[in-house]
């Protein structure tokens, strides 16, 4: 019997997508599958090989944190609506078990939370040792919708960008794994995607008429967005650009970033805390 080869990665993701000096979101290609010469149909493929290395790996994070470790991972999701950010957390931690996810989405702060500073909620938020925690949007908003939507004062949100890369670095000094992904979807795509929202009584939940003001401030949110990779994709936590027209690449890339963060982690899997002999013994002294 034959298996068919899947057509892999040409270049590592990690290298491959991470966001560098010069780059520009106004001319990245979102409708592209950089570093990936497959077809969706390798995509998938390749996507249950990695879901299974992710797996494993998750479970010995998780084993980890429950002997005594205390690192964990944390994946961020940005995009505008429609990116995909939902799907690429049922596509992608759906590969792992869900005791071993931490999840948050991040809505319009209620009461309680703007009675905060912007960095109290994105705290509550963190994953516990062991676990993957996913932020569905982040503390990114904060230079993100604040900004555009002039929420608060230049002045005020300038101000955030060092203290978002001083409160990142300290989590990843605390043993937190950070990869941030960046879903960047094309205007073009997102009318499409709003259409079918419009289309489509299953999807209706997902719109949000707002969705059409924001998508209106397209080029602001853009020069929002070049600041934040200009200023805070660092060495400790960088920023990761998904072009997010085909979800079938975006759920890849996410997987195999996600996948490598783990596999640079080195995990074992723990000691017993227990003398395994001992205990075989005193297991078969019951079957006497
Ligand atoms: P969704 O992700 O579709 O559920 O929408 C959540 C909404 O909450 C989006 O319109 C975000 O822009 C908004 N949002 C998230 N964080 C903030 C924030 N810190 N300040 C204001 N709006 C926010
Ligand atoms: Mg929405």
């Amino acid at each position: 019997m034959t298996t068919q080869a899947v057509r892999g990665w040409q270049q590592s993701p990690g290298q491959a997508l991470r966001v560098r000096e010069g780059f520009r979101v106004e001319d990245f290609d979102c409708s592209g599958t950089p570093g990936f010469p497959g077809t969706k149909r390798d995509a998938k493929r390749l996507m249950r090989q990695r879901g299974d290395t992710l797996g494993e790996l998750q479970e010995k994070l998780f084993a980890e944190g429950r002997s005594g470790g205390t690192r964990s991972v944390l994946l961020v999701l940005q995009g505008m609506d429609t990116s995909g950010k939902g799907g690429m957390v049922r596509h992608v931690l759906g590969l792992v078990d869900p005791q071993g996810v931490h999840h948050t989405a991040f809505g319009v702060p209620t009461e309680q939370e703007r009675s905060h500073h912007y960095l109290w909620r994105i705290d509550r938020a963190l994953p516990p040792a062991g676990k993957i925690g996913v932020f569905d949007r982040s503390h990114y908003e904060d230079v993100l919708v604040v900004r555009v939507r002039s929420f608060v004062d230049e002045s005020v949100w300038s101000a955030r960008y060092d203290e978002i890369n001083a409160w990142e670095q300290r989590r990843v000094d605390e043993g937190t794994r950070i990869v941030k992904c960046a879903l960047l979807v094309s205007p073009q795509q997102q009318l499409k995607r709003l259409a079918e929202r419009l289309e489509r009584p299953d999807k209706h939940w997902k719109y949000d008429p707002g969705d059409i003001d924001e998508r209106a401030r397209w080029d602001t949110y853009m020069d929002a967005y070049q600041e934040v990779f200009d200023r805070c994709s660092t060495d400790a936590a960088p920023w990761y650009a998904i072009a997010a027209d085909r979800k079938w690449y975006a759920r890849l890339a996410v997987t195999e970033l996600l996948t490598h963060a783990l596999e640079g982690m080195e995990l074992e899997w723990p000691a017993a805390a227990f003398d395994v002999d001992a205990e075989k013994a005193r297991l078969s002294a019951l079957r006497r």
